[in-house]
């Protein structure tokens, strides 16, 4: 039986830290399905469709790599998918209080369901996609933290 996992996340924006995950995740399974959960009530700062586009293109060169969105609870996605693992990055103590009872969550609507955390690596550790909102928003650069090209994103933002 093929083992996919699902990434789920707001990915807003996507990080090199959640990149990280996905590269580390692929060789545990063998396909990675990214999905930006559609939360209506949590506005985002960078659009869905946008995002979808620059994570497709980050991993253009992997063909074990799909991304999705999805507008439901992340378990039900998963059975959908026919995914058995949840992928998941643990950066502190913080991220494990959170994901803990998740976890516990989704083995509750889906038994079949395993998550697997994967911590950070150190370098990237510090970066979280609401640090980057930040600095976006007030004008610093933040290229350095993002797998793909800040400018393209702006171009495709613009254009929407
Ligand atoms: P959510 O809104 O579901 O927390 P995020 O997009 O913030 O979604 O994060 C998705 C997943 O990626 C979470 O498991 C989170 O802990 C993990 N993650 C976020 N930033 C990093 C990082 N720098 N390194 C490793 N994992 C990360």
């Amino acid at each position: 039986m093929k083992r996919i996992a699902l990434f789920p996340g707001s990915f807003d924006p996507f990080t090199k830290g959640h990149e990280d995950i996905v590269l580390r995740g692929l060789r545990l399974f063998d396909e990675v399905v990214i999905g930006i959960g559609n939360n209506a009530i949590k506005k985002r700062y960078f659009p869905l469709d946008v995002m979808k586009e620059m994570i497709e293109k980050t991993f253009s060169e992997q063909q074990n790599v799909r991304v999705i969105t999805y507008d439901d609870l992340t378990a039900h996605t998963a059975r959908e998918l026919g995914a058995t693992f949840l992928l998941r990055g643990l950066r502190n103590t913080t991220d494990f209080e959170y994901e803990n009872g998740i976890s516990q969550v989704n083995r509750y609507l889906y038994e079949e369901i395993e998550t697997v955390f994967l911590i950070t690596s150190p370098m990237l550790a510090p970066i979280s996609s609401s640090i980057i909102r930040d600095l976006h928003r007030y004008g610093q650069r933040v290229d350095d933290f993002l797998p793909y090209s800040l400018s393209e994103l702006n171009r495709l933002n613009q254009e929407g």
